[in-house]
């Protein structure tokens, strides 16, 4: 996708969108190889990605705004995909 398609009346919002895409790539990064059943096919990975964005997606914030509580904690992300690395591990996709 392109930059503009993440306007909103001409302002952006991809920043807060990447935010938390590069923080779950990160710790998957991190993660998935203290795993050592993980199988690295493209199912299994795109599964926790998945899953690991779906579970932070109501938790989008972006600073200086009122619904800014606290930042978003590093070990929020590593929790969510840590679980995520699990949950696709107990119940994969494919055979
Ligand atoms: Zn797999």
């Amino acid at each position: 996708m392109k930059s503009e398609d993440f306007e909103v009346f001409g302002i952006s919002v991809e920043s807060i969108r990447n935010r938390n895409e590069s923080q779950v790539i990160k710790y998957m990064r991190e993660l998935i190889p203290q795993f050592p059943d993980f199988d690295y096919c493209s199912i299994c990975v795109q599964d926790v990605y998945a899953l690991s964005l779906n579970q932070l997606a109501p938790r989008y914030v972006q600073k200086g705004t009122i619904v800014l509580r606290k930042e978003f904690q590093e070990s929020d992300f590593r929790d969510v995909v840590e679980g995520a690395i699990e949950q696709v591990l107990k119940n994969r996709n494919h055979p």
